[in-house]
């Protein structure tokens, strides 16, 4: 019996996983439910909400710690800084721009805290946000 229920918890962090790492969009909670819904139409809110805090805990997706209401998610764990639209508050990736390694050891160098990590949020922008913009003003 226990084995089982384990078995069916890892089956729904798998769907969890593959529907994360399928979309760039860094859904909210909210929005994981609503996509892990359509493959398993049984599991709850309160089980996505478990999965995504247990596998963000075990290191397998990263929780965004950027503005906004609600906790975002993204299944790419490789280190990467983030830009956030000021309008509508889409989350994008920016790959090109590599993450700088010394930039822990000098803000620990400055403070008293042991540094573990930073993450960067630009705030800009989107391409659509701009595209409505310009047919407001035209
Ligand atoms: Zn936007
Ligand atoms: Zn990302």
């Amino acid at each position: 019996m226990k084995a089982e229920t384990k078995i069916r918890m890892t089956k729904q962090r798998q769907v969890i996983l593959e529907e994360l790492c399928k979309v760039k969009t860094h859904p909210t909670a909210d929005e994981m439910y609503q996509m892990i819904r359509k493959r398993l139409p049984k599991i709850s809110l309160g089980t996505v909400y478990r999965n995504l805090d247990i596998l963000s805990g075990l290191g397998m997706v990263l929780k965004l710690d950027v503005g906004g209401t609600q906790k975002r998610f993204d299944g790419n764990v490789n280190p990467h800084h983030h830009v956030r639209c000021s309008e509508c508050g889409c989350v994008a990736d920016i790959m090109d721009l590599p993450v700088d390694p010394d930039l822990d050891s000098k803000a620990q160098k400055v403070t008293d805290f042991r540094i573990k990590r930073h993450s960067l949020e630009f705030i800009g922008m989107c391409p659509s946000c701009q595209e409505a913009e310009k047919r407001r003003v035209a």
